[in-house]
């Protein structure tokens, strides 16, 4: 459909991590042509994750990029359409629906949000500065340029259990710091960090400062038992506290909560009539890969309907919804 020259899609799909990929091959196979806007690194978390071990229908585990190019191939073959830029802007206050990236603007009649989440900063002297020379969020990224070094690991979840062991592929000694006596990590990947020898767990203890000149040389900790500062001397400080979602593009479009995350019903609804959410940009308590798909069903099924309902011809045979 075109109005004053400008395309109108039926459905847009913003973001291209399990959620928006789910959403986009239920999208496609019910003939609803959608176009995935699906940010300049597409993909989502899963292409920084090494192996995937509870991603149902691979008992031997599968490699997060390789899932997500299984699941970009898939939504391919059934006709969804890709932009590979960020939505930088929108206006939801019409019925056709303004996207704007860097460098276009885009209308459709239905949206579904699946920006996911962006990995947290400490916030702390040092880390900015250091970034990029030292300080990384990803150790499946950067990992391998601290072979033969000291790294130090922050975080007690599952994430900082699956880095630090990862690091100890390279480097000599990984340290884990947590700023409580307990980890939240589930106790298979908890048993996995401490039987590693490589790793030395260190509790109780925030980090305070990164510490370096062209690259990081030692960090400033403060252990809350002991009260105690002292400066540990490492290569590498890997980030894994958790993530933040991705919803500063929308402004005042959309109702978030206090934490910046969208608000929804239980049918993957958002505040305004044609707007869908799903994903961690919504999900704030189980946040993993295969609910992430579970709501990117949803969201497609409920945009299907909700298309129907104004008239435009989906095949609905395509799902058994
Ligand atoms: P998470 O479970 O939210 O854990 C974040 C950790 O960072 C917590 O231990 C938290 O400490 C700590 N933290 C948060 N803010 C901090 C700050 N400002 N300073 C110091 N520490 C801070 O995040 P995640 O580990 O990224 O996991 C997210 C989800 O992905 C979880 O559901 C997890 O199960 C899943 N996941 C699964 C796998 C796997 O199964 N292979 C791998 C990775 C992630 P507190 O504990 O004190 O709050």
């Amino acid at each position: 459909m075109k109005i004053h020259n400008k395309k109108i899609e039926n459905l847009i799909i913003i973001g291209s991590g399990p959620a928006g990929l789910t959403a986009s091959i239920y999208a496609s196979r019910a003939k609803i042509n959608p176009l995935v806007i699906a940010g300049v690194n597409w993909g989502g978390q899963l292409m920084n994750t090494t192996e995937v071990e509870n991603f149902p229908g691979f008992p031997e585990g599968v490699k997060g990029p390789d899932l997500m190019n299984k699941m970009f191939e898939q939504s391919k073959k059934f006709g969804t359409s890709f932009e590979f830029d960020d939505v930088v802007y929108v206006d939801f206050s019409k019925d056709v629906k303004l996207l704007r990236t860097s460098s276009k603007d885009f209308w459709a009649k239905s949206v579904i949000i699946a920006t996911g989440a962006t990995p947290r900063k400490l916030e702390i002297p040092g880390e900015d500065e250091f970034y990029g020379r030292g300080v990384s969020t990803c150790a499946t990224c950067d990992g391998a340029f601290f072979k033969d070094k000291i790294v130090a690991v922050v975080g007690g979840g599952d994430s900082a259990m699956e880095e630090a062991n990862f690091l100890t592929r390279f480097a000599t000694k990984v340290y884990l710091i947590h700023r409580r006596d307990t980890f939240r990590a589930s106790p298979i990947m908890q048993d996995r960090v401490k039987n590693n020898p490589k790793i030395e767990i260190i509790l109780n203890t925030e980090v305070k400062e990164v510490l370096g000149d062209q690259v990081v040389k030692s960090i400033k900790v403060f252990n809350k038992q002991q009260n105690k500062e002292f400066v540990l001397e490492i290569d590498g400080l890997f980030l894994a506290i958790g993530h933040v979602p991705v919803t500063g593009f929308l402004k005042n479009a959309i109702t978030l909560n206090e934490r910046g995350y969208i608000v929804a019903n239980n049918h993957v609804e958002t505040n305004v009539d044609g707007v869908f959410v799903c994903g961690d940009v919504e999900d704030e308590e189980y946040r993993q890969a295969i609910t992430a798909s579970g709501f990117g069903c949803m969201a497609a099924l409920r945009a299907q309907r909700w298309l129907e309902s104004k008239g435009v011809k989906v095949d609905s045979s395509a799902s058994s919804y």
